[in-house]
Order: C-alpha cells, then sequence, then structure tokens
C-alpha cells in the first residue's frame, strides 16, 4: 500500500467547517444537545433514500464495470476493473463499484454511505484519457473514499434536503464548499500515488477542466485557462463559490507535493 498523507489544511478546515454549522444551528434554531441524533437520524435516512434511487438510476442508464474479474466480454471495461484493482491495491481501498455514465461532460465523482462506495465515470474521459489518466481519476476518487469524504459529503448531501432559513443555508454552503476544496488537494495526492506520476495527474486535471488536451488546440485552450487563474478578486471570489479550487493551484500543490 502506498496511501499518501492527507493535505495539511484538511483536517483544521473540517473542524472549523463543523464549528460554524454548529454555531449556525445553535444561534438560528436553538439546537440543544439533545436534539443532534434526531438530526443525524433525519440526515442518514435522507442521504440513504437519495443514494437507493441514484444507485437504480445508474443500474438503469450507466454501463457496469467488472470490477472484480475480468469477464472476457469488452475489453475496454476489463482493463477499466483492472485498473480499479490497482488503484485499489495502491490506496488500500475498500471494495468499489464503477460504472460508465453517458454525458457530454469530462468528469467523475463517488458517493455511498455503506460499503461498497460507488465511482461515476463519464463517458468522454475514456475517449480522451489515457490509462495513466484515467488512473490518477480512479485513484482521485478513490482518495475521496479513503480519506472518508464520500460518506460525509453523502450525508451532508441529505442537509440540502432539510428546511433551514436561508441565511443558514447560506452559511452552510460556503463552509462546506471550504472543506470541499481542502478534499481536492487531499484527492489529488491519492490520484497521483495511483497513476505514478505528476505529468500524468496534470494533464488529467487539465482535462478535466477544458476536455480534449490531445490536439494543438485543445492544449491551447487548457494553458490559456490555466493562465488565466491568477490571484485577481474575481478568480478569488469565483473560487470561494466553488467546491473545487483553481486547476493552477491543485497543479501547483502536486508539484510541490513531489518535492
Ligand atoms: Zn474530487
Amino acid at each position: 500500500m502506498n496511501r499518501p498523507a492527507r493535505y495539511p489544511s484538511e483536517t483544521p478546515i473540517f473542524l472549523a467547517t463543523l464549528l460554524v454549522v454548529g454555531g449556525v444551528l445553535v444561534v438560528t434554531t436553538g439546537l440543544t444537545v439533545c436534539v443532534i441524533p434526531v438530526i443525524l437520524a433525519v440526515l442518514v435516512m435522507f442521504s440513504y433514500q437519495a443514494n437507493q434511487d441514484h444507485h437504480r438510476t445508474l443500474m438503469r442508464q450507466a454501463i457496469r464495470v467488472p470490477v472484480d474479474h475480468p469477464t472476457g466480454e469488452n475489453e475496454t471495461l476489463d482493463k477499466l476493473g483492472e485498473m480499479v484493482r490497482e488503484c485499489r491495491y495502491t490506496l488500500g481501498c475498500e471494495p468499489v463499484e464503477m460504472f460508465i455514465a453517458p454525458s457530454q461532460q469530462v468528469n467523475a465523482y463517488t458517493f455511498g454511505l455503506d460499503s461498497p462506495k460507488v465511482i461515476v465515470l463519464y463517458e468522454p474521459m475514456l475517449q480522451i484519457m489515457d490509462a495513466d489518466e484515467l488512473k490518477f481519476v480512479i485513484g482521485h476518487e478513490m482518495g475521496h473514499i479513503v480519506f472518508g469524504h464520500t460518506w460525509l459529503n453523502t450525508l451532508l448531501g441529505g442537509m440540502a434536503g432539510m428546511p433551514s432559513s436561508l441565511g443558514a443555508a447560506i452559511i452552510f454552503t460556503f463552509a462546506f464548499r471550504w472543506w470541499n476544496r481542502a478534499c481536492e488537494y487531499s484527492a489529488d495526492r491519492a490520484g497521483r500515488a495511483a497513476c505514478g506520476s505528476t505529468l500524468k495527474s496534470i494533464s488529467a486535471l487539465a482535462q478535466l477542466a477544458v476536455g480534449d488536451i490531445n490536439t494543438a488546440e485543445g492544449l491551447k485552450r487548457a494553458l490559456a485557462v490555466i493562465e488565466r487563474e491568477d490571484d485577481s478578486l474575481e478568480n478569488v471570489l469565483g473560487e470561494v463559490l466553488s467546491d473545487h479550487p483553481m486547476i493552477a493551484k491543485r497543479i501547483k500543490a502536486l508539484q510541490d507535493y513531489q518535492r
């Protein structure tokens, strides 16, 4: 196993987020300690139900990757299954399910409260990414699983379905996005460990940002996007509203981690 260390700021940011959210709940709802188990139970119920629905939709609309052993029916899917097994071994990750979902976007995500967690890759990734870049993406998603982001995020996603005041909802959103962005840096480290190459990690990140970079035009587009990501007020505000850090910062964090 070669699991990397978590991004150092992640845990303090998570604790600060919990403090902010807990404080807001106490102030806005007069929440007392004995209500917390009730809120948690409702959250688990909401999240579990949403997960089950999402899983059923994937079973209908997406292609399931054979992650335990090759089936000999589809070479591409068998190769993906092998990558999943390799990444699991590298990161010491629990069993997962993986689906390829139809989409126009280049993206991936993971969800689940109990085991196995589910990793979903959008179909265009298979066209534009090579094996190492795909391993970065699979490793990144497994990073979210091994660092505990997946179940926490799935649980907190259930919070969106709970009634709260607009002010509280805005504060929750900002706080969780701050933590989400820190989690991305940890997951990128796992992706880097899974694919074994900082260069491939960076090209995978660039493709997640702009799509195909295998053409001269695509590469130019990616470099232009990364170049624009400076510390201007507009970019910094945009990042505060986002659950992902700027690509340029993620690349820099990977380069710094490599040293
Ligand atoms: Zn992520």
